[in-house]
């Protein structure tokens, strides 16, 4: 059974039958949202039958695109811990604290649950290539799921993006082409060989499917906090397809009845580097600019211009929440302090959550008997050359 009803423009609303491929809205040029049936749904399945699944996003199936079975690929992406904080919380005085520890996922981040959601759909609707351009995670999670697909991957990186980053398309089988420039200039040289060699395009929110999968996180924090919400999400904001999936996803729960109307304040954290959204939010713009020279060492997040930057700044307006930038120092220091305390080997993306936290609190923004939630989006592992190899003391 499959409940998807059309495409729906994000912008101008334009519907479109969602049995074919389509990249941005053909009218307007902006993010296209995929719409269920969701009375249909709601007489279908409950939060009950939901508990008793296997442990991977496919457990929300009824509100996911892909239609047959043969073409649900999975590696085990999502159902990732949410850890209690206890040690963490007892170290800064805070005792409302969860970390949803993402970097379980295949290829160690949760682009995965983006990319094996297009990847599956694409293949579903007949795609031959893919191509994608990625700061780093989105091009492992892409290679991996291609080749799970028998799909041939083409991948367009900054050439500085670390060797691990690399390394790992090459090990899954990907043509890797690595650019002399950032993210949008590797999207531009993609975007420009697409059409003569057939091949789809998996950007961030340059099709509806990515979406769909990391709005799963929406879904699982809820499950995992017995259906109910936290009051604070913070959440490494680049594309911001995981901010913008999860709020779409409480919409749809409480059409489900899964949930009631309340809702977290979604935080974006950007890097002092590269913060576009801190800067556009802070102004109240509608849109953001494009950074210039943008510099961090959080490869996620170095994304000077996003093409749902204005479904981000709607989130966090309508949500309440806020911006935060924090710099590439307080990133790692709070990686580390995650480390020391819980155990966990975070990326410099989820050190940043934990030093956004900080500036929060400081501010009183965050109150004391909040329940908040920092997203660790990916392992630490592909950044080891950010640690050095000198030893301590
Ligand atoms: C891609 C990425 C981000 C940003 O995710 P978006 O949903 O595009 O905003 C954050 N952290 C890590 C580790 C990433 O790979
Ligand atoms: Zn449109």
């Amino acid at each position: 059974m499959n409940f998807v009803t059309h495409l729906e423009c994000s912008n101008c609303k334009l519907e479109l039958e969602s049995e074919r491929l389509w990249n941005l809205c053909p009218s307007c040029k902006k993010p296209l949202l995929v719409r269920y049936d969701l009375d249909e749904i709601r007489k279908t399945v409950t939060r009950d039958d939901i508990a008793h699944r296997e442990q991977n996003l496919w457990r929300y199936e009824e509100v996911l695109p892909v239609r047959k079975d043969i073409y649900k690929y999975t590696l085990g992406e999502g159902c990732t811990p949410l850890i209690y904080a206890r040690n963490l919380g007892d170290r800064i005085k805070f005792s409302g604290l969860f970390i949803k520890e993402e970097g379980m996922n295949p290829t160690t981040s949760f682009k995965a649950r983006g990319l094996v959601m297009a990847v599956s759909r694409a293949k579903e609707l007949g795609v031959r290539a893919l191509s994608i351009p990625s700061a780093g995670n989105a091009a492992g999670a892409m290679s991996a799921y291609a080749a799970l697909a028998g799909i041939p991957a083409f991948v367009f990186m900054p050439k500085d993006v670390p060797q691990p980053f690399i390394a790992e398309c090459k090990a899954l089988g990907a043509t890797v082409r690595l650019i002399d420039g950032l993210i949008t200039d590797c999207g531009r040289i993609a975007a420009n060989e697409l059409v003569t060699h057939n091949r789809f395009d998996v950007s961030t929110l340059k099709e509806p499917y990515r979406l769909e999968g990391k709005k799963t996180m929406g879904y699982e924090v809820a499950e995992q906090l017995g259906w109910r919400l936290p009051d604070v999400i913070i959440y490494p904001t680049g594309g911001g397809t995981g901010l913008i999936g999860m709020w779409k996803a409480f919409d749809e729960m409480e059409k489900l009845g899964w949930i009631d109307s309340k809702r977290p304040r979604m935080v974006t954290v950007q890097s002092d580097g590269c913060a576009p959204m801190v800067r556009a939010f802070k102004k109240g713009d509608e849109f953001a600019e494009p950074w210039q020279n943008a510099k961090t060492v959080a490869d996620g997040l170095r994304v000077p211009a996003a093409v749902g930057d204005f479904l981000i700044l709607r989130t966090l307006r309508e949500s309440n929440g806020t911006a935060v930038a924090v710099s590439d120092n307080e990133m790692i220091h709070a990686a580390n302090l995650i480390g020391q305390t819980e155990g966990l080997f975070v990326s410099p993306e989820g050190g940043a959550t934990l030093a956004a936290f900080q500036k929060l609190r400081m501010k009183n923004w965050i109150e004391e008997d909040e329940t908040v939630i920092l997203f660790n989006t990916g392992s630490g592992h592909k950044y080891s050359h950010l640690w050095g190899t000198e030893a301590t003391s």
